[in-house]
């Protein structure tokens, strides 16, 4: 049987419920959007264009108000653009305001961090705001994929930090915490980095948007945890595709107040 090409969310997935993955992966039934992953849809556009913007008719006294102006629009076109998926969600005109405002929120969060960095690096460099603005565009929205570990994946940014890389994906959770899960993202980000560039990034991290960046040391010990799991789902879905020969993992994560995992009708966990 062929390898499968997998991503951290397939992994993270057949880690979590070795059943849930054969639900989606290999008999491929449908999932469901919820607001939280449409609404991060929506922040990774507008963060990924906000580095479009044009900085050069900004100045340094109006730089701020500008930017925000500028994400708000973004947010406002790329909410429309999924007006439609919004719309199955079934959600009140009020829960659609609290999360727009929200994600507004998180925008506003994340620019007043960057702005701070634009500045510092202004000041330290002695350049303009436009250069700053140029010097922090990070690369955005990268595909890697891996022939050898027959493995995908997007890096949101990739940013040259003096003579460092970092690597950065952004999440709307709030739970803010680098859970095991996120440390193996980051870490199949990483050797997905190496492999392609023959050096490892020296950091890989998350932007909480709700909260701040947080960055781990990317060091060998990180990516023999992913070339291991890497190994470890290809060693069990490269031989089989039986139903049965996928467990069910029966946790709070099947049910939980107000949700359900996207299979629980045709797993029927509970009997
Ligand atoms: S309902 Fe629970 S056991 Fe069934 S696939 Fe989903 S997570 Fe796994």
């Amino acid at each position: 049987m062929a390898k499968r090409v997998e991503s951290p969310s397939s992994i993270n997935t057949f880690k979590q419920c070795a059943r849930k993955y054969y639900y989606q992966y290999i008999e491929k039934l449908p999932t469901y959007p919820s607001v939280h992953t449409v609404r991060g849809n929506i922040a990774h556009s507008c963060l990924e264009d906000f580095y479009d913007i044009d900085f050069s008719s900004f100045a340094p006294e109006n730089y701020r108000q500008r930017s925000r102006e500028a994400l708000q629009k973004l947010l406002l076109h790329h909410w429309r653009a999924k007006a439609e998926e919004l719309g199955k969600l079934n959600l009140t005109q009020d829960q659609l305001r609290f999360y727009f405002e929200e994600t507004l929120l998180m925008l506003i969060n994340w620019s007043n961090q960057f702005f701070e960095k634009l500045e510092e690096n202004m000041q330290k460099k002695k350049i303009s705001l436009q250069e700053a603005f140029t010097y922090l565009t990070p690369v955005r929205e990268m595909e890697y994929v891996s022939d050898n570990y027959s493995v995908r994946g997007f890096i949101d940014a990739i940013q040259h930090v003096e003579d460092e890389v970092h690597i950065i994906d952004y999440k709307t959770n709030s739970n803010l915490e680098v859970k095991d899960s996120i440390r193996l993202q980051l870490a199949i980000y990483s050797l997905l980095y190496f492999e392609k560039h023959g050096k490892m990034p020296s950091k890989a991290g998350i932007f909480f948007l709700r909260h701040k960046l947080k960055l781990v040391q990317v060091d060998e010990e990180l990516l023999k945890l992913a070339q291991r799991e890497i190994q470890l789902i290809h060693a069990h879905t490269s031989i089989t595709e039986a139903k049965e020969d996928y467990p069910k993992t029966i946790t709070s994560l099947c049910r939980w107040n107000g949700g359900q995992c996207d299979f629980y009708e045709v797993c029927k966990p509970h009997g």
